[in-house]
């Protein structure tokens, strides 16, 4: 049969060649995760420090068995879109667990937290309006953003003055306005400013939207970023995903419930959707009655990340989330190769996924490590910094 392959694959060439020229090539490995952040990789058992499962709960024989349960009840999957059949008995209560956890009057599910991003910000801003986005902010915000059709504009990373200078420029000219930002960033470990963001959102008429992925579990007695401050910051949208912390899959808003009601019936990765499956939801239900019972485990991964930065005298972590920057692509990937000759799962963060020249390994945290391991780790780590002549 006549095809347009050729073409095609021309096409896929010179871009493949484009990112092999500046080694940012990337190829899918084959991992086998096991319990106790062990994973096995071509042939290697490693400790993986590389997982978002920071409470290491998505081997958790509890969540295990609730997901299994939930599968024979309901069936692997939810076999339409919420709004059609697809709304099966647990879904609510897990957002009203959600609503709970954050103290919110509504929440709502959805297939992932990247499609909660881009169904949530389409639904709230359009072509009358402005969108100011942390430029640091996960890439799901951004494409959101840029789907609705608004005027976008990346404000300097946690830099409110900036942020101002943008406003007093432009919301005038612009019906709404949102601000944008995650709570921990995910690959810096850093918090945002929620309270001066929050007081600039107040005095600029603009609604604070916060994607809270890598606070949910490990921060604020684990109800998230929000609740790192005192008193706790209440965004206007507060977005997250079952997908780390929780050991699940899937994504949720939390609002009000005028909110809720319009995302239920405006966006399109809602509506268009199928439902998550009962087994993700049954995970993420488990998961979320081990974060309120067991204090203890939610704080591991923090105390862990800064023991680790202790031993290798870099400023203390704010999350569960260490970046140790080497810059230059080569330079990262040959740490990380090293690394996981010693019997450590550290991936190298090429751009585009952080800046030009900030190629890095994050290093994330998980209640599962064992101090040998992380003290190993970090001395291992020192010795890379030396090597390649990093401060
Ligand atoms: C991982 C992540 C997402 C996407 O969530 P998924 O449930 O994996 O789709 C969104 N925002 C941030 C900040 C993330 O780190």
């Amino acid at each position: 049969m006549k095809t347009n392959q050729n073409s095609l694959d021309i096409f896929c060439a010179e871009k493949i060649n484009k990112l092999e020229e500046g080694a940012s090539f990337r190829k899918l490995k084959t991992t086998h995760r096991v319990a106790e952040a062990q994973s096995h990789q071509a042939g290697k058992s490693l400790i993986s420090f590389s997982c978002n499962d920071y409470l290491g709960l998505s081997h958790d024989p509890t969540l295990l068995e609730k997901a299994n349960e939930a599968a024979r009840l309901y069936g692997t999957g939810a076999a339409a879109s919420r709004l059609i059949t697809g709304n099966y008995p647990l879904l609510e209560e897990l957002e009203e667990k959600l609503a709970k956890l954050k103290n919110t009057q509504a929440c709502l599910v959805f297939g992932s937290g990247f499609l909660a991003n881009i169904g949530l910000i389409p639904a709230l801003a359009g072509s009358d309006d402005l969108i100011l986005v942390d430029e640091l902010a996960h890439a799901c915000l951004n494409s959101g953003a840029r789907l609705s059709g608004a005027k976008v504009i990346r404000f300097k990373h946690n830099d409110c003055a900036d942020l101002e200078n943008h406003l007093t420029a432009q919301r005038k000219s612009s019906s709404k306005c949102l601000i944008l930002t995650d709570t921990v960033f995910s690959m810096d470990g850093d918090l945002a400013p929620l309270p001066a963001l929050r007081d600039i959102a107040n005095r600029y008429e603009s609604w604070l939207v916060t994607d809270d992925a890598h606070g949910i579990g490990v921060i604020g007695a684990g109800r998230g970023g929000g609740f790192a401050f005192d008193p706790p910051v209440v965004a206007d949208v507060q977005m997250g995903t079952l997908s780390k912390a929780l050991g699940s899959y899937g994504g949720y808003v939390c609002g009000s419930q005028k909110l809720i009601d319009l995302l239920v019936n405006r966006a399109r990765s809602f509506v268009y959707s199928t439902g998550l499956p009962p087994m993700s939801t049954a995970a993420a239900l488990a998961a979320l009655e081990i974060i309120e019972q067991d204090p203890t485990l939610v704080d591991k991964p923090l105390a862990y990340a800064k023991h680790f930065c202790d031993r290798v005298g870099i400023p203390t972590p704010q999350s569960p989330i260490v970046p140790v920057i080497f810059g230059d692509n080569d330079t990262v990937m040959a740490v990380s190769e090293k690394l996981a000759n010693e019997g450590f799962l550290v991936s190298a963060i090429r751009p585009p996924t952080v800046p030009d020249n900030t190629a890095r390994l994050r290093i994330a945290f998980n209640a599962s490590h064992k101090t040998a391991d992380i003290d190993r780790l970090a001395d291992l780590i020192c010795a890379a910094k030396k090597e390649y002549g990093i401060v």
